[in-house]
Order: structure tokens, then C-alpha cells, then sequence
């Protein structure tokens, strides 16, 4: 079906117009005879004037027609939105051409709209079919290369591409209501909000006017505001255009500066804090290298003070080893001194003991000194230790300067030990001592020497011969 056809005589007729655009009446050309020789604008075959039983008048194909003609394909449904679009654009004062080329054929609008002083045309596409994006861009791309806008136009429940291209979604009369309305892809922006909210309740005819005199247009979301809400309260859909009003624009315009200078001044902040964070940061690392410092130095004065106090205590310990190496060389020194006025003192004595005995002994005369020994010889016989005799002749400090005696079983006793030297004679001589005699036994016995080892033989001091 189709509701423009090709008059013999006046051309393009709408199906639409009360005049049928050309100032004829609906029935001059339907159910006439004879048949007026009608032809269809895109294919060029034969059609007839109709209407259906609700009085919608079109035209429609005679038989056996082509079946590529897009007219013959299109179905009530996308013709009623035809219909509708056109009676909505004619109600806004503005013209309406259903079904027109271009004269180059590169666009065929379902509905061309154009202002009534002819300066601006729109082109309204009742959009049924599936088709893509891309489709639908390229072909928008077409008419503004004409300088026509374009809005499509779709009663399908699911539309994917109506952010895409200017576009809305329409919903088509229920039973109750009769008006078609926008039901997608006009919105409007809510500062309070800060969102892009649909505008759902309008209805085609209003859309239409207010599009046709830019009092909404296309709008490109800002990105920010791509999450737009179906209801004020409502869940969120992505969209990246719509139809909006100035106004929204302007709001959102306005919204996006504030949400920016907000931006800004966070960012601001956040620079500010960072700033702030690494100043501290900073200034910790400079108070933790200064503390660091003050513990080195501190550590160092220690370490210095460590050292000056090893090194005194080492001088210390030095002066001490010395003094401990002077005290005992003193005490050497005077072990030594000592062991030599010792050593002086034995000497002296012991010259003094030789003298002495030495004087003992010249006492002593050599037939005194035989005397002595026969009178021991006697003794010997009658203590019957067999023959004795002397060691040797002579005197030395051993045996006190005496001369000892020796028997068959050893020592018999020592003969006149010098006076001088028998200090000790108790403790470590337990020898016999033989003398002449009594006198000289004294000499002993009066320097506490045992009585009991001195032995004397009555011999006279003086030689007997003298006395004679
Ligand atoms: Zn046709």
C-alpha cells in the first residue's frame, strides 16, 4: 500500500491531504470510470485508490505487481506511522510530503517535513525494520549532506539503536488512549538530579511542533551524564544522545562546569594533600636524618670517651705494671743487698769462726795433739769400736773446725771443734765432741752444748815438758 500515487494529469497525489495535495477530491479519483491510469511513485505500476474499512484512504497495488517495489512491501502498521507523523508535522504548520526522493536518489523520506517559508526541511523516518547503527548513521550522514535533519522514528518496544542517531521510540494508541506518544529518547536534564531523567508522557504532536521549531534537538550526552534515568526515580539506561531543550542543555552545561570546578578543586585538594603528605614525609625523613646524626655524634662522643677512658686505664695499667716492676726490682734490690750483707755477714763470721779456730787450734800443740788422739785411741779400745783414726789433718768449717774421727762403723766423734762454731751443736750436731779437758769441755757445755757429748781426758793445758 502506498498513500502517494502518480496522477495522468496532476502529478503526485497524497492520500493524506483532503485535496490529495492538487485540489482534487478523494472522489474524483477513487471508484471513478472510467478508471483513471494511476501509477505507483516508486515502481511505476499500476494502482487504485482504497480505503479501508476505519475510512483511512490509500493507494494500492493492481495485480500481478513487482515484488521488489518497497511501497507494495511496507506494512499498515509503518503506514499509519506515516500517516501519523504527517498529520503531527501538518498540526505544527509545517508541510508534509509522504513518501519523497531525492532527485539524485540519495535519500527517500517516509515523511519530508519543510517550513512554510521553505528555508529548513526535516525528513521523519518511520523506522519498522530492523537495521544497524551504522546503517542508520550513514544514512543520517546523507540528509545532513542535503541540509536536512532527520528524526527516527520506531513503535518497536526494544529500540537498540536510539542513542545512535537522533531518534525516540513511539507508542502506539492502546484502545483508551488515541494519541500516539514519545515514549523514548527525549529527556530532560535535573540539576538536583545531576542526571539526564527520560521524558516519557509526550505526546507525538507536541514532539513533533517542538522539533520542528528546535525547541528540542539532538543532543549529545556529556560523558559524565551517559547513565540516564528512565524515571526521576527510576532504574538507569546508557545512552549517549537524546532529544533535549535548551534549557536541559544549558543545565547540563552548567552542572558539568560545577562538576568540574568540583573536580578541579578536589583535584586541587588532593594535589594539596599530596603536597602536604610528601612535605611531611619529607620533614620526617630530615628530623629522622637529624636524629640519626645526633645518635652518630653521640654514638661517636662514646666511642670517644670509651676510648679515652681505655687509654687512661691502659696508662693506668701501664704506670702499675711499672711500679709492680720497680717495686720488685727494689725488692730485689734489697733481697739482693740483704742476701749480700748476708753473704757478708756468713763470711765474717766464718773468717771470724777460721781466726778463732785458727787460734783454737795454735793452742794446741803437736804433742798435745798426739796426747789427744791416743787418749780417744784408749777410749776407742775400751768402748771396742776397733782402730780409729783421724780424717785427715787440718781443720775447715766443716765439722766446726774439728777433726773428725773416723771407727769401722763410721764417724766417732770430732776432736775440738772450734768453740765459736758449735752455736747449734744440740740441734744439728749430736756428735761426740772430744777436748783435753775440763776447761775446754766449759767452753761447750756453757754455750748449752748436751754435757753428755762432751767428752774430755783430763789432758794438762800446758805441755808437760815446759813444766819440767
Ligand atoms: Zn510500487
Amino acid at each position: 500500500m502506498a498513500f502517494t500515487a502518480i496522477h495522468p494529469e496532476h502529478g503526485r497525489i497524497d492520500a493524506t491531504r483532503s485535496d490529495l495535495g492538487c485540489g482534487l477530491d478523494w472522489s474524483q479519483v477513487h471508484r471513478v470510470r472510467p478508471r483513471i491510469n494511476l501509477t505507483c511513485p516508486e515502481c511505476e505500476w499500476g494502482v487504485h485508490a482504497k480505503h479501508s474499512s476505519r475510512g483511512l484512504r490509500f493507494f494500492a497495488h493492481n495485480a500481478k505487481r513487482p515484488a521488489e517495489c518497497q511501497l507494495s512491501n511496507e506494512s499498515v502498521e509503518h503506514h499509519l506511522l506515516k500517516l501519523e507523523l504527517a498529520t503531527a508535522i501538518r498540526a505544527a504548520g509545517w508541510y508534509a510530503e509522504l513518501e519523497v526522493r531525492a532527485d539524485d536518489g540519495t535519500w527517500r523520506a517516509d515523511v519530508l517535513a519543510s517550513s512554510a517559508d521553505g528555508t529548513r526541511r526535516m525528513a521523519w523516518e518511520a523506522q519498522l525494520s530492523a537495521i544497524t547503527a551504522e546503517e542508520l548513521q550513514e544514512r543520517t550522514a546523507r540528509y545532513a549532506d542535503a541540509d536536512i535533519a532527520v528524526c527516527w522514528v520506531s513503535p518497536r518496544a526494544e529500540v537498540p539503536w536510539l542513542s545512535s542517531a537522533p531518534a525516540v521510540r513511539v507508542a502506539v494508541p492502546s484502545k483508551d488512549a488515541h494519541v500516539w506518544t514519545v515514549a523514548d529518547g527525549l529527556a530532560k536534564f535535573m540539576p538536583k538530579l545531576g542526571s539526564w531523567v527520560r521524558v516519557s508522557d509526550i505526546d507525538l504532536a507536541t514532539f513533533a511542533r517542538w522539533a520542528l521549531q528546535e525547541q528540542v534537538t539532538p543532543h549529545t550526552i556529556l560523558p559524565r551524564y551517559r547513565r540516564v534515568r528512565l524515571r526521576p526515580d527510576g532504574s538507569l539506561s546508557r545512552r549517549a544522545s537524546c532529544w533535549a531543550s535548551a534549557k536541559s542543555t544549558a543545565a547540563e552545561s552548567r552542572h558539568e562546569q560545577m562538576r568540574s570546578r568540583q573536580d578541579e578543586q578536589k583535584k586541587r585538594r588532593q594535589e594539596r594533600e599530596r603536597v602536604e603528605q610528601e612535605r611531611k614525609l619529607l620533614e620526617e625523613k630530615a628530623r629522622n636524618a637529624e636524629e640519626e646524626r645526633l645518635r652518630a655524634i653521640e654514638r661517636e662522643a662514646e666511642a670517644e670517651k670509651a676510648r679515652e677512658r681505655l687509654q687512661v686505664q691502659m696508662a693506668q695499667w701501664a704506670a702499675e705494671r711499672k711500679e709492680r716492676l720497680a717495686q720488685a726490682e727494689e725488692q730485689r734490690r734489697i733481697e739482693e743487698e740483704r742476701a749480700r750483707k748476708a753473704e757478708q755477714a756468713r763470711l765474717a763470721q766464718e773468717r771470724r769462726e777460721r781466726e778463732a779456730a785458727e787460734r783454737w787450734w795454735a793452742e794446741l800443740s803437736g804433742e798435745q795433739w798426739q796426747g789427744l788422739l791416743a787418749a780417744i785411741g784408749e777410749l776407742s779400745v775400751q768402748e771396742k769400736v776397733g782402730k780409729t783414726y783421724p780424717v785427715k789433718q787440718g781443720v775447715d768449717a766443716e765439722y766446726a773446725f774439728g777433726v773428725p774421727i773416723m771407727a769401722r762403723r763410721g764417724l766417732y766423734g770430732i776432736v775440738r771443734p772450734s768453740p765459736d762454731s758449735v752455736k747449734n751443736w744440740n740441734v744439728y750436731g749430736r756428735q761426740r765432741i772430744f777436748v783435753r779437758n775440763q776447761r775446754e769441755a766449759d767452753l761447750f757445755t756453757d754455750q748449752g752444748v748436751d754435757p753428755a757429748l762432751v767428752i774430755h781426758f783430763d789432758l794438762p793445758d800446758f805441755e808437760q815438758l815446759n813444766l819440767c
